[in-house]
């Protein structure tokens, strides 16, 4: 895997964006931002589940009004998604948020676009540039015909540009698109032109079994390239979903260390148990060891000690007996009914 690309760091609260921090992980709220309570709760889960930094939809004033109070009251970096009217992101900026998301080509003109850049310098608060086929200039439209990577590259490049001349560098940028390799062709274009962190999606995604497949390979292609900092998986599902989504993917690319990785094995006629049950029961339990420790679930001993080779712990289930691997040497045999339990009890002896 190519390492990072090499970016500024932008401030976003407490966190660092950029190729000297981890990768990080956002969600969006699904619930309406007038509702206090119900954005605090839903942080909250998201915040259970592995989310670094959470958006919320600024869609009218009221909503606006509420953010200062969110923000107090939760424990990661508050960021207002806001569009067409510069005078929400002025509002948001002035209530603490520590992020605003604009796409300066739908906020009203270069002049409205400054005044915000302005007001979020004095503050503080950092920006994420967007830019989308609904945000595209005209003149773009009319000399590429279409949203294509050539135009919305053109189009955010224009924008950075603004923003360097006003002197305003605490900002992410992010190009989104529905089509995989459009997405991908867009994020290695603008990833060569700047070196300002990026911020990865597959907009609108779908529904979770499609969408989630849809994100990884757009978002995972682009980080096997080492370029992303942070990534939203946009799904048609409870927003707790793209937290595990995201996860799971930068867990699969050695980029997320907070969490064991699971490797079980597809299961074939020799299987003596029910592998999938286990399986489920050892990644719910091995959720509070926080280190990135590589566990093999196998149906049976039959190539255990091998395929348990790169892991630091196995287990294979197998008729009345199963063994328990260290390194890929069984170290264990276990009666099949104490096997899962005897195994934890190992792990989090030495891990936890
Ligand atoms: Fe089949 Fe055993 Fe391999 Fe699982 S570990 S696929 S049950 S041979």
């Amino acid at each position: 895997m190519n390492k990072r690309r090499k970016t500024r760091q932008v401030k976003i609260g407490g966190l660092i964006c950029g190729s000297d921090s981890p990768v990080l992980i956002q969600s969006m709220c699904s619930v309406r931002t007038e509702d206090i309570e119900a954005v605090v709760k839903q942080v909250k889960e998201l915040e259970d589940e592995g989310c670094d930094l959470v958006r919320v939809a600024v869609p009218n004033f009221e909503a606006a009004g509420n953010l200062a109070e969110i923000r107090r009251r939760i424990n990661m970096p508050l960021v207002a998604d806001i569009h067409f009217d510069f005078r929400l992101a002025l509002e948001a900026i002035k209530q603490g948020v520590d992020k605003i998301r604009i796409n300066p080509g739908n906020i009203g003109g270069e002049a409205r676009v400054v005044e915000v850049l302005e007001a979020a310098k004095k503050h503080g608060t950092a920006v994420r540039l967007g830019v989308n086929s609904g945000s595209l200039e005209h003149h773009l439209w009319k000399k590429y015909g279409r949203p294509s990577p050539e135009a919305l590259v053109e189009s955010a490049l224009d924008w950075i540009k603004i923003f360097e001349k006003n002197d305003f560098n605490n900002f992410v940028v992010a190009i989104k698109s529905s089509d995989v390799p459009e997405t991908v062709e867009s994020y290695r274009r603008v990833a060569e032109k700047c070196d300002y962190p990026l911020h990865l999606g597959v907009t609108e995604a779908g529904l979770p079994a499609y969408g989630s497949v849809k994100s990884a390979v757009g978002i995972g292609a682009l980080l096997l390239d080492g370029i992303g900092d942070t990534i939203r998986i946009s799904l048609t599902a409870d927003p707790v979903e793209e937290i595990r989504v995201a996860k799971s993917i930068l867990k699969s690319l050695h980029l997320y260390n907070k969490e064991p990785e699971v490797i079980a094995c597809p299961t074939c006629g020799r299987i003596e148990i029910d592998l999938i049950k286990m399986t489920r029961e050892i990644d719910e339990r091995l959720k509070k060891i926080k280190k990135p420790i590589k566990v093999t679930v196998l149906g049976c001993p039959v190539n255990g000690p091998g395929e348990a080779r790169e892991a630091d712990w196995g287990i294979a289930g197998g008729r009345g007996k199963g063994a328990i691997f260290r390194k890929g040497k069984v170290v264990k045999w276990v009666e099949e009914d104490k096997l899962v339990d005897e195994f934890m009890r190992m792990v989090e002896d030495e891990e936890a």
